[in-house]
C-alpha cells in the first residue's frame, strides 16, 4: 500500500505539533516534518518535543540551500540533528544523494531496526531522461538507501511517463515525484506504480514542492487508497485546468458506483505528444477542454460522425478491442437539451419539435463550445447568427452551417427581432477573469433567453446581469451536467448515477 504523507512547513513548533495533529486527523499515515522551514531551530529542545508528541510516524528533513531547500549552515551541525531524530525514534530520515555517503558513514551503530533511510535526489530544472533516471536509481541504492526518492520538475506533462517507467522497474522500495502542476499526477498514480510514499499539502497555500495536491485531494477527490495497479485513469486534457470540477464529480461519481477508474486534470500544452505518449489501455478515456478540442479531433482514429461536423471533441474513448482512439462530441448534446429544457420551463423529452425551431439564437464565439451550439441549434431548426472577436472565424463557422456572421463588438446594437436567443459559448466570464462578458447589459433586453456555457463561476456576470434585466437564464452547469451523464456512461459502459450526479455539481461548483 503507498503510504500518504503530509509535508509539513510549519515555522513555529507550535504551529507544527498542530499541522500534525490536523494531518492525523485528516487520515494521513505520517508526516515529514521539515525542520528547514522552522524559524530558530532549537534542535535539542524542539526535536524531543516534536519527535515524542508526534501522532503519526515521521520522517525527518532538514533540506539544504544547495537542494532546494532553507537550510543555510554546515553539514556537520545539520548531521548531528538528523542523528539526534534516529536516536529519538524518528520512523524515517532524508538525506540528499551528494551527502548521503558521508552521513551515513556516521550513523553505522545508530540504526534502530524500525528505522528506514530515504535518500532522495532533486532537479529542479527538468526530469532527465529514462537511463539518466536508472542511472540516478543504481546510485542512490549503492549508497545504502532503504528507499529510493527521485523528485524532477515536469516541464511538460509527457515528462511523468518516465518517473513512472523507473518506478515499475525499481527493485527497491522508491518516491517518484514529478513537481510542477504538470506533474500532479505522479502524485496521485503513485500507487498505480509501486509508489512508497505520495506527499500532500495540508492546505491549498502552503506548499514545499510546487504542484502538490492536499492531504484531502489525494484521499477524498481521488480515493487514493482504492488506487492499485489496475485502476483505469480517466482524465480532462485542458490548459488551464485548475479551474474545473470534472475531476470532483467523475471520482465521486465512479466512487459511488464502485467504479474502479481515477479521474485526473492533465495541464496539457501538446496534446498529439500527450496521446501518443499515455498510449496505454491503462489510460482509458479523457474529457477535452479549452483551447484542445478541435487538435483533438485530429488526433482520433475515429470520430463520431456528429463530432466530425462540428469539427471539435469533447470525449475521447481509447477502443478496449483494439486501441483504436474515438472521439465524441457531447456539450452538444448538453447544450442543445439545456436551452430546449429552458425555453419551454419543462423536459422537451418526448416532443417532436424542438423549441429551437423557427427561433433566432445568437451564438457567441467559434470555438469548441460554439460549434457544438451552432449546429446543434441548425439541426433543431433554428436561425444561427455566430458572433465572434475573430471574426474570420465567426464567418467560417456561419458558413458550414448556412448563418450569418457578426463581430463580437456588433452584439451591442444587433436586434433584428424581439425574443431572440443569447447563447455565451465564447470564454469570456470564465474564473480567473470573471468580469468579463460578450454584451453590454443593455443589449440584453434584446433577448428571450441567455445561455452561458461557462460554469466556473456558476453566477457569471452576463447570467446576473440577464437576470437583472428580466431575462430567463439557463447555467452552463445544467450543459456540463448533461454531458458528462453521457460522459461517465463512455468510459464506464454503466449508467451514470445521475441524481448523485447534479448533486454533487450543485455542492462543489
Ligand atoms: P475554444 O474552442 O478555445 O474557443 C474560445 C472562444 O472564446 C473563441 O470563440 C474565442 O474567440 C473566444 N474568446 C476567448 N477569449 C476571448 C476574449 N478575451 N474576448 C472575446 N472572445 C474570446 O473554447 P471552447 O471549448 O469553445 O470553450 C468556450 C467556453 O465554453 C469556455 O468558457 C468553456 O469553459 C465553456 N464550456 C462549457 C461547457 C459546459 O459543459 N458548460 C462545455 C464546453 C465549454 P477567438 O476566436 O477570437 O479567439
Amino acid at each position: 500500500m503507498t503510504l500518504v504523507c503530509a509535508a509539513l512547513v510549519a515555522t513555529t513548533v507550535e504551529e507544527m505539533e498542530k499541522d500534525m495533529a490536523r494531518a492525523k486527523s485528516l487520515g494521513a499515515d505520517l508526516v515529514e516534518i521539515r525542520l528547514d522551514f522552522l524559524h530558530h531551530l532549537q534542535p535539542d529542545i524542539d526535536l524531543p518535543r516534536l519527535i515524542s508528541n508526534r501522532h503519526l510516524p515521521v520522517l525527518v528533513t532538514f533540506r539544504p540551500n544547495w537542494e532546494g531547500g532553507q537550510y543555510q549552515g554546515d553539514d556537520s551541525t545539520r548531521f548531528s540533528v538528523l542523528r539526534s531524530a534516529i536516536e529519538l525514534g524518528a520512523e524515517y530520515v532524508d538525506i540528499e544523494l551528494k551527502a548521503a555517503e558521508k552521513f551515513i558513514s556516521t550513523i553505522v551503530d545508530t540504526r534502530p531496526d524500525n528505522f528506514k533511510l530515504i535518500v532522495s535526489s532533486h532537479n529542479y530544472e527538468f526530469t532527465p531522461s529514462c537511463d539518466e533516471l536508472s542511472e540516478l536509481v543504481v546510485r542512490i541504492q549503492s549508497v545504502g538507501a532503504d528507499i529510493v526518492k527521485i523528485a524532477t520538475k515536469a516541464v511538460d506533462i509527457c515528462d511523468v511517463t518516465r518517473m513512472f517507467q523507473v518506478m515499475v522497474h525499481c527493485h527497491a522500495p522508491v518516491i517518484g515525484l514529478a513537481m510542477s502542476e504538470r506533474g500532479l499526477m505522479s502524485s496521485v498514480l503513485s500507487p498505480k506504480f509501486g509508489g512508497y510514499l505520495t506527499f500532500g499539502k495540508l492546505d491549498a497555500e502552503k506548499e514545499s514542492t510546487p504542484g502538490q495536491p492536499t492531504i484531502a485531494e489525494l484521499l477524498d477527490i481521488y480515493n487514493i487508497r482504492k488506487i492499485g495497479a489496475d485502476t483505469k485513469v480517466f482524465g480532462l486534457i485542458a490548459n488551464p485546468v485548475k479551474q474545473s470540477k470534472s475531476a470532483i464529480l467523475h471520482n465521486k461519481s465512479f466512487k459511488a458506483v464502485g467504479f474502479n477508474g481515477v479521474y485526473v486534470p492533465f495541464l496539457i500544452d501538446d496534446v498529439p505528444k500527450f496521446l501518443d505518449t499515455y498510449l496505454s489501455p491503462d489510460f482509458l478515456g479523457f474529457s477535452c477542454s479549452l483551447p484542445h478540442k478541435v487538435t483533438a479531433l485530429h488526433c482520433c482514429d475515429i470520430v463520431d460522425p456528429i463530432a466530425l461536423s462540428i469539427g471539435a471533441v469533447s470525449t475521447l474513448i481509447r477502443r478496449a478491442n483494439d486501441g483504436k482512439l474515438v472521439g465524441y462530441n457531447m456539450d452538444y448534446i448538453g447544450a442543445i437539451s439545456a436551452i430546449e429544457d429552458g425555453i419551454k420551463g419543462s423536459s422537451a423529452k418526448g416532443d417532436a419539435i424542438s423549441p429551437l425551431a423557427g427561433r433566432l439564437i445568437v451564438v457567441a464565439g467559434a470555438g469548441g463550445a460554439a460549434k457544438a451550439v451552432a449546429y446543434g441549434a441548425k439541426e433543431k431548426g433554428a436561425r444561427v447568427v455566430v458572433a465572434n472577436r475573430t471574426y474570420e472565424r465567426a464567418v467560417r463557422l456561419a458558413n458550414s452551417i448556412g448563418g450569418q456572421a457578426l463581430r463580437l463588438s456588433d452584439l451591442a446594437t444587433f436586434h433584428p427581432e424581439e425574443g431572440m436567443i443569447l447563447a455565451n459559448a465564447t470564454a469570456l466570464g470564465m474564473y480567473p477573469n470573471v468580469d468579463g462578458t460578450p454584451i453590454p447589459k443593455e443589449a440584453l433586453r434584446f433577448y428571450n433567453l441567455v445561455f452561458d456555457a461557462v460554469y466556473a463561476p456558476r453566477a457569471t456576470r452576463l447570467l446576473r446581469e440577464a437576470q437583472e434585466s428580466g431575462v430567463s437564464i439557463v447555467s452552463g452547469v445544467e450543459m456540463f451536467i448533461r454531458q458528462a451523464f453521457s460522459q461517465f456512461q463512455h468510459f464506464t459502459g454503466i449508467n451514470a448515477p445521475e441524481s448523485f450526479m447534479r448533486e454533487t455539481v450543485m455542492k462543489y461548483t
